[in-house]
């Protein structure tokens, strides 16, 4: 993404939004609307002027390439699917059309659903949207009784089943609880893109503010065809494949 995109400017207020939080304390105030005590000391919302997304061109992504998933697993301080109760935040899928022979490779994370159903069905409210569409697990609340990981239609969550060690400070993680792709909340509140959108070599993954019209992704929604995966379910996702 170009220096000019809207990532580039992101209200400043909401940088510390879920910044390294050694002791950090977590405040629901309203459904959807969290507040993260940091060791900064700074509590800001996210807003809902914003809504966070991205647009997957999968003429761009290319069938063998796992930069995407190489990039997010550093990131998060993800083992890499070395087991298979390693946790993987995105993954590449590979799809043919028989009749015309197409193929199709595509990354697959959690769609940041608008109606999402890994919330509704959290007994803890662990599960949340923020007021800018990012949907996330509350470390703290999550008692990893699953119902999330049966309920999300795209197999996007996992359970962390092991102890962890040498974590990224920034991605809170922990044995016993749920999690899945946070949009790199961390890196999008310090007004940087998600790892896997910076780290595609063929700019595959265009993320950015759905609300404003002027945003690339959104003046690129309007001139392309796109679509989202399972539309039928009418979760209204945030992310949006082109060449589906
Ligand atoms: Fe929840 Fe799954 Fe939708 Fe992500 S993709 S918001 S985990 S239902
Ligand atoms: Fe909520 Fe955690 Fe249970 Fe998922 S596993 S429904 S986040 S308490
Ligand atoms: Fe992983 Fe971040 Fe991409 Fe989500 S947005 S798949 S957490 S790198």
């Amino acid at each position: 993404m170009t220096k000019g995109c809207k990532i580039h400017g992101i209200d400043s207020q909401r940088r510390s939004f879920l910044k390294t939080s050694l002791g950090a304390a977590t405040v629901m105030i309203a459904p959807g609307i969290m507040l993260f005590d940091t060791a900064h000391g700074q509590t800001q919302p996210a807003s809902s002027k914003v809504r966070w997304g991205m647009l997957i061109d999968t003429a761009q992504c290319k069938p063998g390439c796992n930069d995407c998933v190489t990039a997010c697993n550093r990131e998060n301080g993800l083992s890499g699917g070395t087991k298979p109760t390693d946790s993987q935040w995105i993954r590449k899928v590979e799809l043919k059309d028989k009749g015309k022979g197409r193929e199709l490779s595509l990354p697959m994370m959690c769609q940041h659903c608008s109606h999402p159903p890994c919330v509704d069905v959290c007994p803890t409210n662990a599960s949340f949207k923020r007021a800018d569409g990012i949907v996330l697990v509350d470390k703290h609340r999550c008692i990893g009784c699953r119902y999330c990981m049966m309920a999300c239609p795209y197999k996007a969550r996992s359970l962390v089943h092991e102890p962890l060690h040498d974590q990224n400070p920034d991605v809170p993680r922990g044995k016993g609880t749920v999690e899945a792709c946070t949009f790199c909340v961390h890196r999008v509140d310090n007004g940087q893109q998600p790892a896997c959108a910076e780290a595609c070599p063929n700019k595959a993954i265009l993320f950015g503010d759905l609300n404003d019209l002027e945003s690339e992704i959104a003046r690129k929604i309007r001139s392309v065809a796109s679509a989202q995966v399972r539309a039928d379910l009418g979760l209204d996702t945030g992310i949006r494949y082109q060449g589906l």
